[in-house]
């Protein structure tokens, strides 16, 4: 399982990118994604999905 960012409502503020373990978000093309492969929820480091805790716009760092 992974989590994943909604493009459509990410307004790019990179508050996730550094905020995550496994650096598994990334600028690419245009958007911040979240590589599927990488993303291991945050399991193990916290108890929270940091990208979701992070993020000021609601529903957009989601399960995938
Ligand atoms: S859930 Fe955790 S591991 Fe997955 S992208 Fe978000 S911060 Fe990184
Ligand atoms: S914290 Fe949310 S709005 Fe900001 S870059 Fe990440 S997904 Fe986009």
């Amino acid at each position: 399982m992974a989590f994943q960012i909604i493009t459509s409502r990410c307004t790019q503020c990179f508050a996730c990118e550094f905020e995550c373990p496994v650096t598994a978000i990334r600028f690419k093309g245009e958007n911040y994604v979240i590589g599927p492969k990488k993303c291991i929820e945050c399991e193990g480091y916290f108890e929270t999905q940091q990208c979701a805790a992070v993020c000021p716009v609601p529903k957009t760092c989601v399960p995938a």
